[in-house]
């Protein structure tokens, strides 16, 4: 019997995982410049905080959720997203005190579960990276987030992306959007698909975000929510504009844009790599501002503004445009040893190394010099001290360098008492 992997799910193995250390870290670095700390949550919740908070009427509720009844009866669902249980968490430890900073700034990394169909760049399992900002309701925040977004895409070195933007408003903007798009998708009924003719009336906005091809064609003339902004809703999407073009970064508007969750208010976003082979998979970072979910959720109102980057989508485009992403680590001393007299010494070396601060590695399967040699040079040693039995009982050690080729036998005893230095000279 052997096993397989559950579909959807991927194992990340050494030479893929070093990528993600890679990429995680670039997140760390410039989300900390921002101000942002790390957040963990768990990786399941009780299945009203995603309901609640995402919509019912929603892709991810309705047909994607891992939910099931645990031993005691509660009804749990593995997390599709990092918002939700973020803000259930914010409202838990009331970290909108006065105590905390405002905004509240947060950022995670971690696996997300969706019961989708996996294909390339979607995946059951799989990664994301996001931040979450409380407290403000400036459109300078949504803009520094959308920069902030772009600038961790560039540091990586991906070059072709895209920022769209949209307004889903205020209650008021929705409210006479929805009869107008109920009036619409109305007129076109017989063509919508059985999922959007049942959203035409729970949730019209859903229809707009439809993945069908045939509603997909009717949501091209669909009345753009523009044309019903509330005149507060029109001045925060002009500020916006206003600031992104202040910064000279450039933008399309997308007014049918509406994303897959329902706790979005005002301006939205998703940044895209227009690489054909990715299709619909080719959104890398979505987002928006979410100003009723504290409240919705049984906090104090609080604006709120995010976004999340799928990990796999990036992996999947710094691979498309060849973009080489530091190679692992160099070892510093690779300690070659012959014959089984020297196992114990060679132990003792390797470990004084690393106690002295170096990356050290030796040979254990008692592989011949000339495999022992290879291994040094395929893991990059800049360093080889090697030790045979007539080194041994001489109490001397040979240390070459492998970029400079000199050699050197030294006392054993200095590599105890001065490796720094030895490090230093040679290396
Ligand atoms: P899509 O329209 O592609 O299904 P979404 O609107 O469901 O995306 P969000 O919930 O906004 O996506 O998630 C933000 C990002 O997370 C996406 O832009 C994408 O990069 C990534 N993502 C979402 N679902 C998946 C998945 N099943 N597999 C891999 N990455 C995903
Ligand atoms: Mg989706």
């Amino acid at each position: 019997m052997s096993y397989q992997r559950p579909k959807g799910t991927n194992d990340i193995l050494p030479g893929e995982s070093e990528k993600w250390q890679f990429i995680e870290d670039t997140a760390r670095i410039l989300f900390n410049d921002y101000q942002y700390q790390e957040i963990r949550t768990p990786s399941f919740e009780h299945y009203e905080v995603i309901s609640r908070s995402v919509g019912g009427t929603t892709d991810i509720v309705s047909k994607e959720m891992y939910d099931f009844y645990d031993k005691g009866g509660r009804h749990i669902t593995l997390r599709p997203e990092g918002t939700a249980p973020i803000v259930r968490a914010y409202v838990e430890h009331k970290l909108y005190g006065p105590e905390y900073d405002t905004p509240y700034k947060v950022f995670y990394m971690g696996p997300m579960f969706r019961y989708e169909r996996p294909q390339k760049g979607r995946l059951r399992q799989f990664h994301q990276i996001g931040v979450e900002a409380f407290g403000s309701d400036n459109p300078a925040t949504d803009v520094e987030t959308m920069v902030m977004a772009l600038e961790y895409f560039k540091q990586l070195g991906i070059r072709q992306l895209r920022l769209a933007i949209n307004t889903l408003g205020d209650e008021e903007t929705r409210k006479n959007y929805r009869k107008a798009l109920v009036s619409y998708f109305s007129a076109h009924e017989g063509q919508l698909s059985e999922d959007s003719r049942r959203r035409l009336h729970e949730n019209p906005l859903r229809i707009l975000d439809s993945k069908d091809t045939a509603d997909q064609k009717i949501v091209v003339d669909a009345p753009s929510i523009l044309d019903y902004l509330s005149k507060e809703a029109q001045e925060h999407f002009t500020q916006v504009t206003t600031m992104l073009d202040a910064l000279e970064v450039s933008y399309e508007i997308e007014p049918t844009m509406v994303r897959g969750l329902d706790y979005y208010t005002h301006t939205i976003f998703e940044i895209m790599n227009d690489n054909p082979q990715l299709g619909a998979q080719s959104t890398i970072c979505a987002g928006g501002r979410y100003d009723q979910l504290v409240e919705e959720l049984g906090g104090p109102a609080t604006p709120g503004f995010g976004f999340a980057i799928g990990i796999e989508r990036l992996l999947l485009i710094l691979e498309n445009e060849n973009v080489a992403l530091p190679a692992a680590h160099r070892l510093d001393a690779y300690v070659v040893n012959i014959g089984s007299a020297t196992n114990v010494e060679a132990l003792k070396v390797t470990q004084a190394i690393r106690h002295a601060g170096f990356s050290a590695n030796r040979d254990v399967m008692g592989r011949k010099a000339k495999a022992q040699f290879k291994s040094a040079d395929k893991e990059g040693a800049k360093l080889v001290l090697t030790l045979g039995d007539e080194e041994l009982s001489a109490g001397m050690i040979n240390v070459k360098s492998m970029e400079t080729g000199e050699e050197k036998r030294l006392e054993l005893s200095s590599i105890y008492n001065n490796f720094t230095q030895i490090f230093d000279e040679m290396s």
